[in-house]
């Protein structure tokens, strides 16, 4: 159950926050026809939309979405983390689906203009911020298979925890054989709606063995590598090499992904992006020779990987107290920068 705040009062939020629980009582909308361009975003109440029946979106999928987050920082201020790479991978999902692509300014004065709306709702904590969830969908009303003419950009806001805590087991990911998220030139690097509804059955099967989420692979070797549920993938070998699947166009190129392959690099180690076969990564967690598994979202962070399960076998990863590993020092550091604990050496906040 969600619970729309009032945001007239300042609101009592009861620990934990979890993912959505709570949702802001105001949004960000702007709207969009091919005659007139884009409207000027405006902040309203928490509200229902009416769509024709007929709204393109409801039929034909053009729908995409952004999923990023607002910080309370040391000194007071408010902190989005990498927005513009939110806003740039708006438009090219946008672009994608042949949808209206929302110019950047626009897209981050209306998050903006939302967060300081909602200013009272940023959490405090370590592992809390405000999560800012932008939405496109194309809701001309017509019948066929075509382009929408108008669009509905709206954004809404929830306090959360990380869906990872610190200190938590890591995650049991299962692969999947049954099922693929993506196609070559499928479009599975766009955030766009169809490639979440085609992940719910195998995400049902995985729970439902009793585990966390679903390691895919890639749809014609069934043998790379590509996401681990809605994240991304990464490998630490005991050599000290960090490996992580190549933006081969099936996959999502991730601002998390992103910001750890940049802190890896400056912290001198040696990167590589390319496929990893899930053949070779399970003789070589035999081996002994895998030091670390993780894996990296916004709504996530950086959550370790306990085990990995294909073709009937439970291959297990060695468990290190969280924080003297990689992916715990790198979530450390991600942390400190959003919250202004230290430096902002890449310049990643605004
Ligand atoms: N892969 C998929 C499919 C996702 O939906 C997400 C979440 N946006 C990610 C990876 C991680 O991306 P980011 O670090 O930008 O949240």
């Amino acid at each position: 159950m969600i619970n729309i705040l009032d945001s007239q009062q300042n609101p009592r939020l009861s620990a934990p926050l979890g993912f959505g629980k709570y949702i802001a009582g105001h949004m960000a909308v702007c709207r969009y026809n091919a005659e007139h361009g884009w409207d000027t975003p405006e902040i309203i109440p928490y509200q229902s939309f009416q769509l024709d029946p007929c709204a393109l979106v409801l039929h034909y999928g053009q729908s995409i979405y952004e999923g990023m987050k607002a910080f309370a920082r040391k000194d007071g201020s408010i902190g989005l983390f990498r927005p513009e790479k939110n806003a740039e991978r708006f438009r090219t999902s946008a672009a994608r689906m042949a949808m209206a692509q929302m110019p950047c300014t626009l897209f981050l004065d209306a998050i903006s203009q939302l967060v300081l709306k909602e200013k009272h709702l940023i959490p405090q904590s370590e592992t809390g911020s405000l999560y800012l969830r932008p939405v496109l969908i194309g809701d001309e009303a017509a019948f066929g298979v075509r382009r929408s003419a108008s669009y509905l950009f709206f954004t809404i806001a929830t306090p959360v925890d990380d869906l990872y805590q610190p200190g938590n087991p890591g995650m049991r990911l299962t692969v999947t054989e049954d099922f693929s998220r993506s196609s070559q030139r499928g479009g599975g690097d766009a955030k766009t709606a169809g490639n979440y509804a085609r992940t719910i059955l195998a995400l049902d099967a995985a729970r439902a063995a009793g585990f966390d989420n679903v390691l895919w692979l890639d749809p014609v070797h069934q043998d790379w590598i590509e996401e681990a549920g809605i994240t991304n993938f990464f490998v630490l070998t005991r050599a000290g090499t960090l490996l992580t699947p190549p933006l081969n166009g099936r996959i999502l190129a991730g601002v998390t992904r992103d910001a750890v392959l940049q802190q890896a690099r400056l912290w001198k180690l040696d990167i590589e992006e390319q496929e990893i076969s899930i053949s070779a990564l399970v003789k070589a967690i035999e081996k002994d020779d895998i030091a670390e598994v993780f894996m990296t979202g916004t709504a996530t962070h950086i959550a370790p990987v306990a085990s990995l399960s294909w073709r009937g076998t439970e291959y297990v990863l060695p468990q290190e107290p969280f924080r003297q590993t990689l992916a715990g020092r790198l979530s450390q550091y991600i942390r400190d920068v959003q919250r202004g604990m230290c430096e902002d050496q890449a310049g990643w906040m605004t």
